[in-house]
């Protein structure tokens, strides 16, 4: 059993400005606490609209030189920060884990070979992001488009996932020229500010910058700030519809990755081995506890199967899922990443009971109660896997977001009905589709309402692909066509 040593002296982080390590202007700072124990364990800058104004005037001044460099020397600093997280990833996996309890079974294996591929993928396109097209206009006269980058984009990340979200924001605005400001969630900023401070070794000052502090204060003042050519959020739908409103006046590119909650459908003729992990531990009961946004935490399951699938579900559960310390390899499962969440989900799981559901796993939480022998995570703010059965796709906890390990069960007769309550939902992140009948699966395909659909699979990454929701779940994807803006040119040469 391979177990990380946790951090146990409170650390401070900085945030990145032109290149250099810097407090918050105030000197002021906030706690960060380790999900798993509730204890404080860094303290990081709390800054303030004054950070903001030198953030915005760093990035500015890094913009026309990085925007003028060769896109194949871009590309040469790109592949050198894939290269680092050879050396540092373990380091940044680590933080990454006890800042927001993912297990470091998947922050390490899962997720930096990934964040290195985003890396490789955006130097890979780098020379491509201002290519356009030439139409002919006539014997003496042709038209052409170029792409330019836009100037400063903002990447504004959540708590659940802060470097996958940092290095999509981040690796393909820089890949096309645009210089880069990221301002993580204060509910888990570590793992940003310490890769800020990793990347000032590689880039040119300026070129990315890293500021920490409140979502409604600095997050809305970079939002509205003139000098802030695009706005890429991952968030919440709440926070969405506050950046929409703040650019109202002064309109710039916004790209808007928000909630889920996605169907996960399962076929009476489907593997149903394959599909009983797909539903469980790959789609909803992961190393984060379910909270990443394409959850699968609608399970709809064809009601001939439903009693064996149920069976099959429960096994998976009680024989793969193992919480426990996060730092240790054999743990698959972590805490509710922050009190306020831990509420919200332990408070959706009490709803829907008194809404009608059938309780057909879990529904227990607290440290004390899931790991009464591990002491020091009584304060922890854990969640057993759970399982409500409902028969209507009504109840809030149908429709709701909830974003942690807690996923509804719901039958359906036919495909019809399947793909009825499928799109049931204000959002359209993801869909999972489980059967062996290829049509059924291409007809499923086409008509499901969701930016991103599995079918036989759940959860792969293909960092080479488009990723982004329809409906509430957003609009816009982190990528080189949307780093840049498209200039018409026409040439008269008679
Ligand atoms: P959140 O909206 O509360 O916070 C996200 C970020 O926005 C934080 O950095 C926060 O400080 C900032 N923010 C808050 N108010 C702001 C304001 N007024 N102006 C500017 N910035 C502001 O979201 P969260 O709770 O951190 O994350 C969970 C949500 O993110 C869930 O809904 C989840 O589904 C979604 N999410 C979506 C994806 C995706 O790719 N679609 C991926 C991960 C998470």
């Amino acid at each position: 059993m391979i177990i990380l040593t946790i951090i146990n002296e409170v650390k401070h982080y900085q945030n990145l400005i032109a290149g250099k390590l810097a407090p918050s202007s105030s000197g002021k700072t906030m706690e960060s606490i380790d999900p798993a124990t509730g204890q404080v364990w860094a303290q990081i800058p709390l800054c303030t609209t004054e950070d903001v104004e030198t953030v915005v005037e760093s990035a500015r001044k890094a913009f026309p030189s990085w925007a003028a460099l060769p896109a194949t020397e871009r590309a040469d600093y790109l592949r050198r920060i894939g290269d680092s997280l050879t050396e540092h990833g373990q380091e940044l996996s680590a933080l990454e884990t006890q800042d927001n309890g993912w297990v470091i079974r998947e922050s390490s294996y899962g997720l930096i070979p990934v964040l290195k591929q985003i890396w490789y993928d955006a130097a890979g396109q780098a020379s491509i992001a201002s290519r356009g097209e030439t139409t002919p206009l006539g014997p003496t006269s042709f038209g052409y488009t170029i792409r330019e980058p836009l100037g400063v984009v903002l990447g504004i990340i959540p708590w659940n996932a802060p470097l996958f979200t940092f290095s999509l924001k981040a690796a393909y605005a820089l890949a096309a020229g645009n210089t880069v400001i990221i301002k993580p969630s204060e509910l888990a900023a570590i793992g940003s500010l310490r890769f800020g401070e990793m990347l000032a070794e590689i880039l040119p000052p300026g070129v990315l910058n890293v500021i920490s502090g409140l979502g409604s204060e600095i997050g809305d003042a970079l939002v509205g700030h003139k000098g802030v050519n695009r706005v890429s959020l991952t968030g919440s739908g709440r926070t969405a519809r506050s950046i929409v409103q703040s650019t109202v006046r002064d309109p710039k590119p916004l790209t808007l990755e928000l909630g889920g909650k996605s169907p996960n459908i399962v076929f009476e003729d489907a593997d149903l081995d394959k599909a009983a992990e797909g539903v469980t531990t790959n789609g909803i009961f992961t190393g984060n506890a379910g909270q990443i946004c394409v959850g699968g935490s609608r399970i709809l399951i064809q009601r001939s199967i439903l009693d064996e699938m149920l069976v099959r579900m429960k096994e998976k559960i009680a024989s793969e899922v193992q919480l426990g310390p996060t730092m240790d390899f054999m743990t698959s499962m972590g805490p509710i990443a922050n009190v306020q969440q831990y509420e919200r989900v332990c408070a959706y799981i009490d709803l829907g009971l008194e809404e009608g559901g059938k309780l057909v796993y879990g529904g227990r939480r607290g440290g004390e109660n899931l790991l009464p022998d591990q002491p020091e995570f009584a304060q922890g703010y854990w969640v057993e896997p759970t399982l409500i059965q409902m028969e209507k796709n009504t109840a809030r906890i149908c429709q709701e977001e909830i974003f942690g390990p807690v996923a509804v069960v719901i039958p359906f007769d036919t495909e019809e009905e399947a793909l009825e309550i499928a799109n049931d939902t204000s959002y359209g992140l993801a869909a999972g589709v489980w059967t062996t009948n290829l049509a059924r699966a291409q007809r499923m395909v086409q008509r499901i309402e969701a930016g991103n659909v599995w079918v036989n699979t759940y959860r792969r990454v293909g960092v080479e692909l488009p990723f982004g929701g329809f409906k509430d779940s957003g609009f816009g994807k982190d990528s080189i066509l949307e780093s840049t803006r498209e200039k018409t040119v026409m040439i008269e040469i008679g």
